[in-house]
């Protein structure tokens, strides 16, 4: 990619030039960057689409699902028209008519340990969209061992919650060593969302992209922040990598062979 912007793309992101510390070759930057997002539901609707607007050249979209009725009251990224196909497809569509400067990969498939590590090794960032635990632990994981960012972002009811995972800080699996009880909390089965909650919690992670893109502001790689809609509340706890941590600690797997899971995600040694 040539390193000057054209007339065209000048105008468009005329207002992120406009900030400071934010200049043409940071846009560049953008531009021939790679961000996966594995799911395209409620927060990879907000991710995708301002990652988008943004102007990131290249953006993977992976998701086994096809668009339902019931998605649409938070999934902004899909609409009437694209009932019952494939999210990935639809993302693909959504993001065309946004920014024809921006590539979609798309990954019609669940991530699984076996294929996860060529899914991910072609990205800068990989984003958490994901609303299970199986994806999100071998993500974290593959992530982690690649030295890739993982922004995480989850939600449940009126509560969301997100942080940027990096090398040399915690992971995911510092803050939650591995799947809780099944039937202790819902995981695959459906459960209410407030409509906006995903778009809020979507907007932060894709805020952290950004910044770790661009080496903008200060990253959200040391505390967990947790947002409460039911009246408002933003939390930031500080979180420090785990010891023990069978990923990101000293005596953590060293590579993606090493990884293999038993049914409450814990990576078996
Ligand atoms: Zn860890």
């Amino acid at each position: 990619m040539s390193s000057a912007l054209d007339s065209r793309q000048r105008d468009r992101y005329s207002r992120q030039l406009m900030l400071e510390g934010f200049d043409d070759a940071d846009q560049t930057r953008l531009l021939s960057s790679r961000v996966l997002v594995v799911g395209a539901g409620g927060l990879g609707s907000a991710v995708i689409q301002y990652l988008a607007a943004a102007g990131v050249g290249t953006i993977g979209v992976a998701d086994d699902g096809c668009v339902t009725r019931s998605n649409l009251q938070r999934q902004v990224l899909h609409g009437v028209d694209d009932l019952e196909d494939r999210k990935v497809d639809s993302a693909a569509r959504s993001v065309e008519l946004l920014n024809p400067d921006v590539t979609v990969e798309t990954h019609p498939d669940r991530v699984e340990p076996g294929t996860a590590p060529s899914l991910l090794e072609d990205y800068d960032v990989v984003v958490d969209g994901l609303d299970h635990f199986p994806g999100r632990f071998v993500c974290n994981d593959v992530a982690r061992l690649q030295e890739t960012p993982f922004v995480h972002g989850a939600v449940y009811g009126l509560e969301g919650q997100t942080m940027a995972f990096r090398p040399g800080g915690p992971c995911y699996r510092c803050l939650l060593p591995e799947a809780p009880d099944p039937g202790a909390v819902p995981s695959d089965e459906p459960m209410g969302i407030f409509p906006t909650l995903p778009g809020a919690i979507g907007c932060l992670q894709a805020t952290e992209v950004l910044k770790l893109l661009l080496e903008y502001g200060t990253v959200l790689d040391d505390h967990l922040l947790r947002y409460d809609a039911t009246d408002a509340t933003l939390t930031k706890t500080a979180l420090e990598p785990a010891p023990d941590c069978p990923v990101c600690g000293p005596d953590g797997v060293e590579s993606v062979e090493d990884l293999a899971y038993d049914d409450r995600c814990r990576i078996e040694r």
